[in-house]
């Protein structure tokens, strides 16, 4: 039988490099969907970190383009496609709201369409956010949460999520969505609050800065890494039947404590040089998630194996080492 084969949007961010790293692993033909920039070639930093970028075969591509993804579809005939592409970051979302809506909301579609008119048979995964829950309507978010989202991303995401629902009730699609909690890793990027920190620590730590200016240091997020969400969504592609799961750790942190790990980690106290700064409050905030991964705990077999601390440790080292190598 010859390899399976799996189509990625969003390769070169930072679940598509470990959700790369993972099916390859599992002997997966692997093509990843990149928009071209003007800049040499594609941004494979991430892949390179992971000694991946040979190993995988990239494909021009961009999610407002409908007719370039149904050529993809057309000529690579994927058994899995996961639709990992966005405009991810929510601050970004208020000063480019159409951008998102369009990138993140209709680009989902253009995904759905491409593989509804060229790869039917397809089992296909959304990236969808627990951003969709937003103004929390119980105190832990599940499946049956009702959404209200709080940002044009959060939105978009819901537009996408719905569509992925209508998708597998109006054509049979094989359409599965992964409600994702925040998950970070040492790919994540420098504009989100935990890499922000991990790097920020480090920068301190070798004397290349002496402050870090912050936002609410009272959000509470429930952060898992990365490497353990991309298993979840490959075990929903592995199930009889497409369906919705909430993927977390079941454990919420504020930002001041996530601070605190990283900044003692390279024995600094934080109150010496965090700073607030009111340029990176939001206009509208989520002040706390908390997942309930009970589902995919007991369908998928499912569990985070990697805590909060151990994850944020390990950021830490590695911004010290990218730091000190780059001098
Ligand atoms: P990320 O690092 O920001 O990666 C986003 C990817 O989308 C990049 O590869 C980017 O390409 C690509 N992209 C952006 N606009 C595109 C376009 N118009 N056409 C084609 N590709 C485009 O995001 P991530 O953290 O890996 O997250 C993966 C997905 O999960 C995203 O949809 C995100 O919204 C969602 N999600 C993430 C989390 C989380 O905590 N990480 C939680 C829930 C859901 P470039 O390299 O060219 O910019
Ligand atoms: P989000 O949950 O997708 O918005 O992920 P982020 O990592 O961007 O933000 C997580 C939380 O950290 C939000 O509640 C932010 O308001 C809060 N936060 C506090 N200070 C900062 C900061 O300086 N940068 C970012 N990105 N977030 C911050």
């Amino acid at each position: 039988m010859s390899a399976k084969c799996a189509v990625v949007t969003g390769i070169t961010g930072q679940d598509g490099a470990y959700l790369a790293a993972l099916l390859l692993e599992k002997g997966y033909r692997v093509v990843g969907v990149v928009r071209r920039s003007s800049h040499s070639g594609v941004a494979t930093h991430r892949l390179d970190w992971l000694g991946i970028t040979d190993d995988v075969e990239l494909v021009d591509g961009d999610l407002l383009d409908l007719g370039g993804l149904c050529r993809t579809f057309q000529e690579v005939k994927p058994d899995e496609v996961y639709n990992l592409a966005a405009q991810s970051f929510v601050k970004t979302s208020w000063h480019q709201p159409t951008l998102t809506a369009q990138v993140t909301g209709i680009g989902a579609v253009n995904v759905l369409e491409a593989v509804r008119l060229q790869a039917p048979e397809a089992r296909f995964y959304q990236a969808s956010s627990s951003e969709m829950y937003g103004l929390i309507q119980e105190p832990e978010q599940s499946e049956s949460t009702p959404f209200y989202p709080r940002s044009p991303y959060a939105a978009a995401k819901l537009f996408g999520h719905w569509m992925t629902v209508n998708y597998r009730e109006s054509f049979g699609l094989f359409a599965s969505s992964g409600i994702l909690f925040n998950h970070e890793s040492p790919l994540r990027g420098l504009e989100f609050v935990t890499r922000k920190v991990t790097d920020g620590a480090a920068r301190i730590k070798l004397g290349q800065a002496k402050t870090l200016a912050m936002g609410n240091m009272d959000a509470k997020r429930d952060w898992g890494h990365a490497k353990d969400y991309v298993r979840a969504m490959w075990l929903m592609l592995q199930q009889e039947v497409a369906d919705d799961y909430v993927v977390a750790t079941g454990r919420t942190s504020t930002v001041r404590e996530m601070v605190r790990i990283a900044f003692e980690h390279v024995g600094l106290n934080p109150e010496d040089h965090i700073v607030i700064d009111p340029q990176f409050m939001r206009p509208a905030e989520v002040d706390v998630l908390l997942g309930d991964p009970t589902k995919a705990r007991n369908a998928l077999g499912w569990e985070a194996t990697i805590t909060m601390e151990e994850m944020i440790r390990e950021m830490v080292d590695a911004d010290l080492k990218r730091r000190r190598d780059a001098r």
